[in-house]
């Protein structure tokens, strides 16, 4: 997606080899104007395929993961990392490394939002090594749902996320696929 490859090389900058900070536009201030035509184009790759939720996790999914719900006219389910007194009832439970924070977090959703044979659309802003994806797929098959379809804002394609991902059948579609990157620039594949 080009909107969002030159807000990429004109606004990104990589950390590390590994880190690649998008602060202006996706993990602090959003560009709204470019998370509408994100999920615009989501909607049109995974567009009439029977999904009966958008879910993602909280927090940079959530943006992205709006506007291919408004776009696909379904709700959107968030996946908390974060406990709290009102998060009570049924839930579903899984631990997840998170790769930015090298921690692990409990990320945790209401069986209420994930029905047994449902069908859902996983949206997040990142896919590096699929952690996050692999606690999502485990939620859902814990609820008895599938996840028929992955949509990423920003995969890594150096990392290995999106091969886990593939190999166990998943539809993996990525809108901006960085081949490399350093303090000199950053590649597309
Ligand atoms: P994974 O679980 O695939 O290893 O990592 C995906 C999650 O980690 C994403 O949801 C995202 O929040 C975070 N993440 C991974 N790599 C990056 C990165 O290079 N930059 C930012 N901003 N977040 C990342």
């Amino acid at each position: 997606m080009q909107m969002l490859k030159e807000a990429i090389l004109r606004q990104g900058r990589a950390i590390n080899q590994d880190v690649l900070l998008v602060d202006t536009f996706l993990n602090h201030q959003v560009d709204v104007a470019l998370m509408k035509a994100v999920g615009e184009e989501f909607a049109k790759h995974f567009g009439g395929r029977g999904f009966t939720r958008v879910v993602t996790i909280e927090s940079s999914g959530i943006a992205p993961a709006s506007f291919t719900a408004l776009a696909l006219g379904l709700p959107l389910v968030i996946m908390k990392k974060q406990t709290s007194r009102i998060l009570t009832g049924d839930l579903l439970h899984t631990q997840v490394r998170s790769f930015t924070k090298g921690t692990s977090y409990e990320l945790t959703v209401k069986r209420d939002f994930l029905q047994p044979g449902e069908n859902v659309l996983l949206i997040d802003d990142f896919l590096a090594s699929g952690e996050a994806a692999f606690g999502v797929l485990n939620l859902a098959q814990q609820a008895g749902a599938k996840v028929g379809g992955i949509g990423i804002v920003i995969e890594k394609a150096f990392q290995m996320g999106h091969q886990r991902l593939e190999e166990l059948g998943y539809d993996v579609y990525s809108l901006a696929r960085v081949k490399s990157m350093s303090e000199k620039g950053i590649e597309f594949l």
